[in-house]
């Protein structure tokens, strides 16, 4: 088959172990910065410019878009789909994940356990809102955080306030959520390939951190999963309509509660952690699944 890689750097780990194993399994791969690509898109035949040259068509597409360039990065997605390209991910969940707000929104609709979570606009309503979630201590996480980054905990009524009015003075858009402590600085990331979980591991915060990031200097182990956290891991996956997804849990005492959906999850910390060749299993997903003209908005 033919297989295009949405990837804006081919020497990235993610990259690099997809065009491996799709060479492996003896795919013909390229790897295409989706913003050098350029089109008509109001032409009757839709086509892919890339670099000068008319794109040839492929058999399927792997959606690698990070945070920053979604919204052209899904334009790019979805004229690969107008073309038949048959996508790993579809544009439409891809951004749907990439709002934290409505993904949660989405989620609860299921009856998907989360972080008791509430969000507001405006300061005046502030001491209600934290009312509301419950009270202190919060987690308040700017909502185009990633990484960990504009994750912050508030131990007080009013610390949270006073985080709260910062951020929405600056215009920023956040949300308020329930401090999961019993998690103990730790989360689970579920790798879902097809409606299963492929591969899962812990990742456990630095001493004295509640962030379990690995960008924050968390290490991460293999572990065994609970029947109901694979199950969780899996409806979450499928509410959101992504065949390829990063399921973030926390272990609270309700139960496995879902924290994000990650549209492009990376390969590095799961492959390295759990020994499991999760690049391979992507392939072996497409060849099972890629049909020309397969796009569907599947999300529910
Ligand atoms: P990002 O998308 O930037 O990684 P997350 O929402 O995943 O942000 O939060 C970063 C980390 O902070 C999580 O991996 C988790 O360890 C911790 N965390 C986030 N939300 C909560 C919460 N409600 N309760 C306890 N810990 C949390
Ligand atoms: N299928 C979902 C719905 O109809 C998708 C909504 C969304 O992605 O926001 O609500």
């Amino acid at each position: 088959m033919k297989i295009a890689i949405l990837s804006r750097n081919p020497k990235l780990y993610s990259t690099r172990r997809l065009v491996e194993a799709a060479e492996a399994r003896g795919h013909e791969v390229r790897v295409l910065d989706a913003l050098r690509c350029y089109m008509n898109i109001s032409s009757n035949k839709p086509m892919l410019h890339y670099r000068g040259e008319d794109l040839p068509t492929y058999d399927a597409v792997i959606p690698r878009i990070g945070a920053s360039i979604t919204f052209y990065g899904t334009a790019v997605l979805r004229q690969l789909e107008m073309m038949g390209v048959y996508p790993v991910n579809e544009s439409v969940a891809v951004t749907r994940s990439r709002d934290k707000l409505r993904s949660l929104q989405l989620l609860s609709r299921k009856g998907i356990g989360m972080p008791v979570t509430g969000f507001a606009n405006s300061p005046d309503d502030i001491p209600d809102l934290i009312k509301m979630v419950g009270g202190a201590p919060l987690v308040i996480k700017l909502l185009e955080g990633t990484q960990g980054i504009g994750v912050v905990l508030a131990e007080t009524k009013k610390a949270a306030e006073s985080v709260i009015e910062a951020f929405l003075g600056l215009n920023a858009n956040i949300m308020v959520q329930e401090y999961i402590k019993e998690a103990g600085g730790a989360d689970i990331r579920c790798f879902v390939v097809g409606g299963k979980v492929v591969a899962a591991m812990k990742r456990q915060g630095a001493e004295g951190e509640f962030r379990s990031n690995l960008h924050r200097g968390g290490s991460a182990q293999l572990i065994k999963l609970t029947p109901e956290e694979r199950r969780t891991a899996v409806k979450a996956a499928q509410i959101m309509g992504l065949n390829v997804a990063g399921v973030d849990i926390l272990q609270s005492k309700r139960g496995p509660v879902v924290m994000e959906v990650n549209s492009s999850p990376g390969l590095e910390g799961i492959e390295k952690s759990t020994g499991k060749n999760v690049a391979d299993m992507i392939i072996q997903f497409i060849e099972k699944n890629a049909k020309p003209h397969r796009t569907r908005t599947k999300g529910k």
